[in-house]
């Protein structure tokens, strides 16, 4: 049998354009090490580059036609009704469930959205969408373990929320608390387990760029000369901390695979748009009330069934025949009434978009994405119906209404990077060869999971093997072998849960 351990470390929001200067200056030794002895590239993610849907295509190893998991929530009954996404999803459609099923163990710790925790041959320990008041573990005695090893488990640092305004070193101090609460977890749960792949998701990463990218750009609205010399060096540290990190884990885990990866890249955000703002003012939004925040990012059904619920009671669902839901800041998803049935809409509104002025008439470049360009399978129709990028990313989209359509500047001092479509991957073991990677995607890896630890892989996921990852002669060897499809399937039972 396969006895092939592998350790995977996400780094949510990795960029190259971020540890590369870092490497360089010698502040990151272990991925230095990793990238001039084993293989590394960029890994592209899914569009929309968003958290959620980016970890569900690695899981799934699929694309989001295949799943319909586009967002944080998913398009369901009808155009007004979404749902959270929730282990719902992930139970049975995830690569760990294919290596349970050929007796193998897996570790998962802090899997964005993997909520509520499933019984696994192995453990699992919920990450963002979740939070330590809940049930976030299996086996649910595991999280008085997590508990007692780091003092108290913590999963989240609402980075935007007022609490951090102009409380920078606040800020910081959190980051790196729960960034040594996520490392103890996943040492403990390693070294008191047995597994055969062991997999842990760092999601600070990610909200320590979103919030301090404006001290790092000197071309950001909000740098400030000052607090960049102040917040760069503490930037680097974190960074320096998280590379300490991933060298204890690779040390106690002793892997044959290691596979260190990124669901997204990251980049400036310096403006806003108010989407809902422009559909209104268009006359394709009519409200009846107030719309403001109206989903949490709890992946509980009771937060699903009432942001549907408050979704219909703000908005006049008879007379929108468009709409933005808040998914995320960094791009725009338009959702049609499809009851209105009006022909020509998206051409119509793609057309209004192309020509978009800022408030100083400044053109704005609107890349539009349509589903069915960029997704295949039977579930392409829960996506939102239009995706739009402004000027590369350097505009958030905002769902809230707004007195205004622009803004020059982030709306949130704390939202000052968002992400890009590149994130990083970097591998390395035997019979990983030492090569720069090209054209790797995100729904990639549950492929090459399976392959390495010899389970056939269902035909129907996109990943495809990456030829140069191997040694040469190593395929050749070890053939690839290929399994009978396995379609996308939602346990029911899920939904009545909660
Ligand atoms: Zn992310």
């Amino acid at each position: 049998m396969n006895k092939t351990k592998i350790l995977i470390i996400g780094l949510d929001g990795a960029t190259f354009d971020v540890i590369d200067p870092l490497m360089d200056k010698g502040i990151m030794p272990c991925l230095k090490s990793m990238k001039e002895t084993g293989a590394f590239g960029k890994l592209e993610s899914v569009i929309p580059p968003v958290t959620a849907p980016a970890w569900f295509s690695l899981a799934s190893g699929k694309n989001p036609g295949k799943t319909g998991v586009s967002g944080f929530q998913v398009r369901t009954k009808d155009d007004f009704e979404f749902e959270y996404l929730s282990s719902r999803f992930f139970k049975g459609n995830s690569f760990w469930d294919l290596l349970n099923e050929r007796g193998k163990t897996v570790g998962l710790v802090n899997y964005p959205m993997l909520f509520p925790p499933y019984p696994i041959k192995g453990f699992m320990v919920s990450g963002l969408g979740s939070s330590p008041e809940q049930e976030i573990t299996y086996p649910e005695s595991l999280k008085a373990e997590l508990n007692q090893v780091t003092s108290g488990y913590e999963i989240r640092v609402n980075y935007s929320d007022k609490h951090y305004r102009d409380a920078d070193d606040l800020l910081i101090t959190d980051i790196n608390r729960v960034l040594d609460k996520n490392v103890a977890a996943a040492l403990h749960l390693m070294k008191t387990r047995d597994w055969d792949l062991f997999m842990v998701v760092i999601s600070v990463t990610d909200w320590i760029q979103h919030a301090l990218w404006k001290y790092l750009d000197p071309s950001h609205p909000l740098y400030d000369r000052g607090k960049h010399e102040k917040y760069q060096p503490e930037f680097d540290r974190f960074w320096g901390r998280v590379d300490d990190a991933i060298a204890r884990l690779m040390e106690q885990a002793q892997p044959d695979v290691t596979c260190i990866l990124s669901d997204h890249g990251f980049g400036p955000m310096k403006k806003a748009f108010y989407l809902n703002t422009w559909l209104q003012k268009e006359g394709y939004l009519k409200k009846k009330g107030f719309l403001k925040k109206i989903f949490e990012r709890r992946a509980t059904s009771d937060d699903t069934r009432k942001g549907s619920r408050l979704l219909k009671e703000k908005l006049d669902v008879q007379k929108t025949a468009a709409f933005c839901l808040e998914q995320n800041i960094l791009l725009g998803n338009i959702y049609f009434n499809h009851a209105q049935d009006r022909p020509g809409l998206r051409e119509e509104i793609k057309k209004k978009l192309n020509d978009l002025t800022d408030s100083s008439g400044n053109h704005i470049h609107v890349k539009m994405y349509q589903p069915e360009d960029v997704y295949w399978g039977k579930h392409t129709h829960l996506a939102p119906d239009l995706f739009i990028v402004l000027d590369d990313f350097e505009y958030s989209v905002e769902f809230r209404l707004s007195d205004r359509l622009f803004l020059d500047r982030p709306s949130n001092p704390n939202r000052t990077g968002s992400h890009r479509l590149e994130g990083i991957i970097m591998v390395q073991g035997p019979m990983i060869s030492k090569a720069k990677i090209e054209g790797a995607h995100i729904y990639d890896i549950a492929s090459h999971i399976l392959y390495l630890s010899g389970v056939p892989i269902p035909e129907d996921l996109d990943g495809k093997i990456i030829n140069n990852l191997f040694t040469p002669g190593y395929l050749e060897s070890h053939p690839v072998v290929y399994g009978k499809p396995r379609p996308f399937v939602m346990d029911e039972g899920f939904r009545k849960k909660g």
